[in-house]
């Protein structure tokens, strides 16, 4: 009789599913369960040798069926077939069958005697039965209840997505990693091509070496039930430049070059590399030499031991790497601290995985040396390709490949610290070095590896640490404690610097650290205009990871708070408890500064998994923002009273999104008036008074601000929806870019009548939409009124030395001025005439 197995990472749910099916065969086959690993600290897992006990245990001839859960599952049950005598191989089948249905049936087909054949087959048609009592129409047209062929997530509706790669350096590492990202948000299987060749959209390594550049045409290809959301989520991501902010990349492009094999000598007598990173630095040289033992290849007996090794190696890296992700977001900010999202991918990779698995399992091969002949032929696999930036990447991959071997050899990484400020010298220096120097005891860094554009020379920058690159292999022979100096924007180091050269390097330091100083002061001074009219400054943030870089570039509150990070990418809503920890964060690190939260904003383009939006012809007409909260008033009231209790003893503001009419402003406070009550009655601490107001981004708002801002008590403009949908242009339509311009005349005029009305009735108004980000638009929007501006943080001290170089006279002339401008290309060109830069 066909035998079952019932394979999950939670012991409890594989013991549950096992007495499920018990109950209905009532001991007449024979089914075993396994599940969870033996870790009390962590039980939930697989593991393939408990895989392996539970088919020994119910082996039978006639056959046995294996069904798993996920992910891993599959891959453990693959692994125990490895272990099985070859004649027992044959008899064992893994079912891609959903679990719980998939176990019942084939358990139900084997009691009655059915052949492997049709225990498999019945196991396949589970769903049918659940589709039919759902009425999802014709059950046998329906792919779910399609005996499944091949594996579940190939079938389902075939998409596809022809594409242009505008962003100028390609599918380079970073936009890489957020496109594997999204593919791997979706059941569907992705496939990515370009030319000729493919790609697993999944994996980072096939689309980062498939070499997409600038200007290429990509096809993507979805299919499974989930398609169309996958490629519209793709198009998104392509639309926002694949999250690129393309002028760093050139000026990194700008100063990269070919890595110099010998050092050349300048006339006064300097080394010259390549200009990583600006700044001068005199201190004593160190050597930092970190040395892997030697891979040894052994052959190995235990396949499935060796795997289970070279799977906590890469558990223990992924955490590590999570970690350094923190540290850098902390260090570098968000968009410099993605090189660790793309580690981690490299670390999640399926075909190196695979590629690993094999070189153990088929080829015997122990963990260390399979794992690093994949990384070493995938670093090999970017330095064949014919752009530097993309043979930089080489370095990731091996970055990432040490650290697992770290870990599998138990070898120390030596630390880097030192008694006193030294200049580090090393053959090249990983990501993961560079974000664990300290700025104070690293004076400046010199490579022999590495182009300008590594993401080593990227880190260096961000940390402010002078650095030069590629200076050649002489750099080992510099004694460690020699008195060096170097000058990263020129690319000089000097070995033994003449006094007069020490003395004239000495003097452009300190000009170098006075000026760094007073950058930093200056962005944290308040922006008044020259006639000493202040305007508040704030930063647009995403969660509380950004807090830190907002309060660095000189922010002096939140001017808008995007919720919808905590809402997306879950499988369920967020508790109270879970929104009200997140918000504190924010309000105590900002202290007693004002942050405005702004309720969520999510429907039509923004898919919430848990929630069914439908499908929208006009997403951004449709059902989003306020609309969709008033129409789910148990997860608004939930985020409301989050917020209210994290606004306790803090500065913080409510602010509802989308609004258009008065009567969704009252149905709103209606339901903050509710979630205040319920607060109460639940004897919580909340901020009864706090402050709400509107973001006024729908023309109907703008038309009505006289009456709307009789209701709250501030607005806040958001001009990148206002510019949509006053323009009628799509904000993320690169054919109507021109028109979807914030400084359209009629947006103009748009925000002068929200500001005049608000400030008829009393209360301020601020701008959060890109436009506030604008320095050259600074004097047009303190002209125009606006009390406060709220931007993407590291525009902040820019716009601020901005707003000092004019007066509030100048500023309202300009403003009147842009106003009787017939086109946004006048207005700009009236703003770049005006500006002090230009
Ligand atoms: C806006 O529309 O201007 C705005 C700030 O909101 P978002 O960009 O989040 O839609
Ligand atoms: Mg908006």
């Amino acid at each position: 009789m066909v035998s079952i197995v019932i394979v999950s990472h939670s012991a409890k749910l594989a013991e549950g599913v096992r007495e499920l099916a018990e109950q209905m065969v009532q001991g007449q086959i024979q089914l075993a369960a396994t599940g969870g690993i033996d870790d009390p600290e962590n039980p939930i897992g697989t593991d393939a040798m408990k895989v392996y006990e539970a088919i020994e245990a119910v082996y039978d001839d006639d056959g046995v069926v294996v069904l798993m859960d996920l992910g891993s599952a599959v891959l453990s049950a693959e692994l125990a077939l490895e272990f099985l005598e070859p004649q027992r191989q044959a008899n064992v089948y893994l079912c891609e069958a959903p679990l719980v249905e998939g176990t019942m049936a084939a358990a139900v087909q084997a009691s009655v005697g059915g052949d492997i054949r049709q225990v498999m087959a019945e196991a396949r048609g589970a769903l049918a039965i659940k589709a039919g009592q759902l009425q999802a129409g014709d059950a046998a047209e329906s792919p779910l209840a399609e005996p499944a062929g091949e594996p579940a997530e190939t079938q389902g509706p075939v998409e596809q997505l022809r594409l242009v790669v505008y962003n100028r350096l390609g599918l380079h590492a970073r936009p890489a990693a957020r496109f594997v990202g999204v593919a791997n948000r979706y059941e569907s299987s992705i496939s990515l091509s370009k030319g000729g060749a493919e790609a697993n959209a999944k994996s980072i390594n096939q689309v980062a070496t498939l070499g997409v550049r600038q200007g290429d045409e990509i096809v993507i290809t979805a299919r499974g039930p989930d398609a169309t959301l996958a490629l519209q989520a793709i198009q998104d991501l392509a639309d926002d430049n694949f999250g690129d902010r393309d002028e760093e990349l050139e000026s990194a492009a700008a100063t990269a070059a070919a890595p110099v094999a010998e050092p050349v000598q300048t006339e006064d007598g300097a080394m010259a590399g390549i200009a990583a990173s600006p700044g001068i630095a005199i201190g004593p040289a160190f050597q930092y030499r970190p040395r892997l033992p030697e891979v040894t290849t052994y052959s190995v007996t235990d396949a499935g031991a060796e795997w289970r090794r070279l799977e906590e190696g890469l558990a223990g890296a992924v955490q590590e790497i999570d970690q350094l992700h923190k540290t850098a977001i902390r260090q570098v900010g968000q968009a410099e601290a993605a090189i660790f999202e793309a580690h981690l991918l490299i670390l999640q990779d399926p075909t190196l995985l695979d590629a690993a698995q094999a070189a153990i399992v088929d080829d015997r091969v122990n963990a260390e040396a399979a794992w690093f002949g994949v990384i070493e032929q995938t670093a090999a696999d970017y330095q064949a390709l014919d752009d530097t930036y993309m043979q930089a990447r080489a370095a990731d991959v091996m970055d990432v490949g040490r650290r697992v071997l770290t870990g599998l050899m138990d070898v120390e990484r030596p630390p880097l610290e030192f008694d006193e400020p030294v200049i580090l010298l090393a053959a090249d220096l990983t990501p993961s070095d560079t974000v664990r120097l300290d700025p104070a005891l690293v004076l400046g860094l010199c490579t022999e590896l590495g182009g300008a554009t590594s993401h080593s020379a990227i880190l260096a920058r961000a940390l402010g640490i002078p650095a030069i690159v590629g200076l050649g292999p002489s750099l080992e022979s510099v004694p460690g404690g020699q008195k060096i100096a170097i000058d990263g924007g020129q690319g000089r180091l000097w070995l033994t610097p003449e006094p007069d050269q020490l003395a004239g390097l000495e003097e452009k330091r300190r000009q170098w650290l006075l000026d760094r100083q007073r950058a930093k002061d200056a962005s944290r001074r308040p922006a008044v205009t020259v006639d000493n009219h202040r305007v508040e400054i704030g930063a647009n943030i995403g969660g509380p990871h950004d807090v830190t870089i907002a309060l660095e570039f000189g922010a002096e509150g939140v001017g808008l708070f995007r919720t919808e990070f905590l809402f997306l990418d879950r499988q369920t809503a967020p508790t109270e408890e879970e929104q009200a920890a997140v918000y504190a964060e924010v309000v105590q690190a900002m202290g007693q500064r004002p942050v405005i939260i702004r309720t969520l904003d999510v429907g039509g383009d923004k898919p919430l998994p848990y929630i069914d939006l439908g499908q929208e012809d006009n997403p951004f007409l449709g059902w989003r923002g306020i609309r969709f909260c008033l129409d789910e008033p148990e997860l608004f009231k939930t985020q409301l009273r989050a917020i209210l209790r994290a606004g306790h003893g803090h500065n913080l503001k409510l602010m509802f999104p989308m609004i258009g009419t008065l009567t969704e402003v009252r149905a709103a406070k209606t339901l903050l008036n509710e979630a205040k009550s319920e607060l109460k009655a639940r004897d919580l601490p909340f901020d009864a008074q706090m402050e709400v107001g509107i973001m006024v981004e729908v023309p109907a708002a703008a038309a009505s601000a006289d009456q709307l801002a009789h209701e709250v008590d501030f607005f806040s403009i958001g001009t990148n929806d206002l510019t949509q949908y006053v323009m009628a242009a799509d904000r993320g339509n690169a054919r109507v870019t021109d028109l979807a311009d914030a400084l359209q005349p009629a947006v103009l005029r748009m925000i002068r009548q929200t500001v005049r009305a608000a400030h008829e009735a009393g209360i301020w108004v601020g701008m959060c939409g890109e436009l506030a980000g604008n320095a050259q638009a600074a004097p047009l929007l303190v002209g125009l009124g606006l009390d406060e501006l709220s931007m993407s943080a590291p525009a902040i001290p820019a716009v601020k030395e901005a707003i000092r170089g004019f007066t509030l006279t100048t500023a309202r002339e300009i403003a009147e001025q842009a106003l009787g401008c017939t086109s946004a290309a006048e207005v700009d060109q009236l703003l770049a005439k005006s500006f002090p830069g230009n």
